[in-house]
């Protein structure tokens, strides 16, 4: 039976508008170009996992003032057949990209806050993705679904951050996977009470994330914990269940870039989507051993550099097979 995986999240329309700088309270800026396209969190992961060669079946919603945007996603790859078209508006990103590739973002959440329709889990799902950019309520119903289910890994990106009183009270026994930055992980930590110890300002972003990880896989045990760091890589640590016994974290470097940092939207997305492929066994088969889940990283972090080098969120997720071209 192959591998196959449900994301359950947001759908939007990117609005990438190019700006010299981005805008700074009470200016009035222009931006030299814009150009629109599908995104939103859950449509980004997905597409990564389909760029890979995963099966995927999104569930979400559009407003019926872009209808093309599932249309769109289809052609990438993902199944869209529990994409449901709602009477509001289609979520939107207002994205200000600099000419350093930094960007600024506004979310309007529209249709990703809408109800959806009861749907079916696939009988063959093995994984399933969770982002927060639709209400808490709807990612916790479908963990919770996933997770009665002994055959489904549950992999959870909780960006943007939910608040600390969720946090609080999220049944973290029924996640398998969980992913964040380095904002993200120092964020969970100082949520969930864990205490954050003082860092030097000199210390590398793997050693400031060390102790951050350490806290949040004690709070967890029975989660691998995933921290991505920007342009200095990632930082994984895996739990004993999963390798058969205790490890110590996991850290690698960022990819070599070929050029500079075009427009680092959608890197953790692509990171994501990459990663959890990889846990289908999509590139290295099986995956079993502390190696295998490495080369799993190593071609997440490669896919990721990837993203990074291009414009764009969806479309900068490069193929399976450059991404393979481009690992030693
Ligand atoms: P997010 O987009 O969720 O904030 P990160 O910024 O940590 O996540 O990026 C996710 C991954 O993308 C990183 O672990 C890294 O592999 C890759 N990446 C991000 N920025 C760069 C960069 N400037 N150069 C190379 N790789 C990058």
């Amino acid at each position: 039976m192959p591998a196959r995986c449900l994301v359950r999240g947001s759908v939007n329309v990117d609005e990438f508008f190019q700006v010299k700088e981005i805008a700074r309270p009470g200016e009035t800026i222009s931006a030299e170009n814009l150009v629109k396209r599908p995104g939103g969190k859950g449509a980004n992961q997905a597409g990564a996992l389909a760029r890979a060669g995963a099966i995927v079946d999104l569930v979400g919603a559009v407003g019926q003032d872009a209808p093309w945007v599932r249309d769109e996603l289809r052609e990438t790859g993902i199944g869209v057949g529990d994409v449901s078209i709602v009477e509001e508006h289609t979520g939107r990103a207002l994205i200000q990209v600099n000419e350093l590739g930094e960007n600024s973002i506004i979310l309007y959440k529209g249709a990703n806050y809408a109800s959806v329709p009861p749907y079916a889990i696939h009988p063959d799902t093995t994984h399933a993705v969770f982002q927060n950019e639709i209400p808490l309520s709807s990612t916790l119903e479908c963990i919770a679904r996933c997770a009665s289910s002994s055959q489904i890994s549950t992999i959870f990106n909780p960006s943007p951050m939910p608040t600390a009183e969720e946090l609080k009270s999220f049944p973290w026994h029924q996640l398998t996977w969980l992913i964040v930055n380095s904002g993200e992980a120092l964020d969970l930590c100082r949520a969930l009470g864990l205490a954050v110890p003082d860092t030097s300002a000199s210390a590398s972003a793997a050693d400031t994330a060390r102790p951050l990880l350490a806290r949040l896989s004690s709070h967890m045990p029975t989660t691998n914990v995933v921290c991505t760091l920007g342009a200095d890589g990632v930082l994984a640590q895996f739990t004993p269940t999963l390798l058969g016994g205790e490890s110590e974290p996991v850290y690698l470097p960022a990819a070599k870039l070929q050029g500079t940092t075009r427009d680092t939207t959608g890197a953790g997305d692509c990171f994501t989507g990459y990663l959890v492929a990889g846990l289908m066994g999509l590139g290295q088969k099986p995956v079993a051993t502390a190696a295998d889940y490495v080369a799993v990283l190593k071609r997440a972090v490669q896919a990721a550099g990837m993203c990074v080098e291009k414009r764009g969120a969806l479309a900068s997720i490069p193929l399976a097979t450059q991404v393979e071209a481009r690992l030693d």
